[in-house]
């Protein structure tokens, strides 16, 4: 319940190319926060995504099943559009080192200037997860690496379909 009495809907938005158990520890963290929980698993993007929409958001479907309070939906356009469409008063994101802040910090001035009544909150995860990256994972996957202590089984499989049967290159 938030100081208004009302119950507490929060957004985290992101590109999950995978979900990463950085992504999967916020997640964790947010829930101690918030009431309910949207996922948002954004479709415009300019970076190239190696799965496409409706499977990152499948992964994360699957890695979430086990908490009714967690909601994960595809969305296009603008954060705090989608955040209102909801009803969520507030955007969570990560930061992992100080190499992430000065983006973030630009988004969030650029949100609060769209979006005055939407807060934006940020959260450090476990040091354990303080390098991980989607990335880094694709990037470690794609050379026939085990990622199975960054990734939850599910999607360890989907990369390993992926990129299973290639042979790194010599
Ligand atoms: P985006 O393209 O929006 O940055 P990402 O999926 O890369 O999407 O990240 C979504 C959010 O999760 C970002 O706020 C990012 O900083 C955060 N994040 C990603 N990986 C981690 C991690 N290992 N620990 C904590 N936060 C993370």
């Amino acid at each position: 319940m938030t100081a208004r009495g009302a119950p507490l809907t929060g957004l985290y938005p992101g590109t999950f190319d995978p979900v990463t158990r950085g992504h999967e520890d916020l997640i964790g963290r947010a829930l101690t926060i918030v009431d309910t929980l949207w996922v948002g698993v954004a479709s415009d993007t300019t970076k190239e995504p190696l799965f496409p929409i409706e499977e990152r958001v499948e992964m994360l479907r699957e890695v979430t099943a086990d908490e009714p309070r967690i909601r994960v939906e595809a969305f296009a356009g603008l954060t705090v559009e989608f955040a209102r469409r909801i009803g969520a008063r507030a955007i969570l994101r990560g930061l992992r080192a100080v190499s992430d802040f000065e983006f973030e910090f630009q988004m969030a001035l650029m949100n609060k200037h769209l979006a005055p009544d939407i807060e934006m909150l940020f959260m450090a995860p476990d040091s354990t997860y303080s390098f991980l990256s989607s990335s880094l994972v694709r990037e470690v996957a794609r050379l026939g690496g085990d990622v199975e202590a960054f990734v939850s089984p599910v999607v360890a499989q989907r990369l390993s379909e992926r990129f299973g049967g290639r042979e790194r290159a010599s």
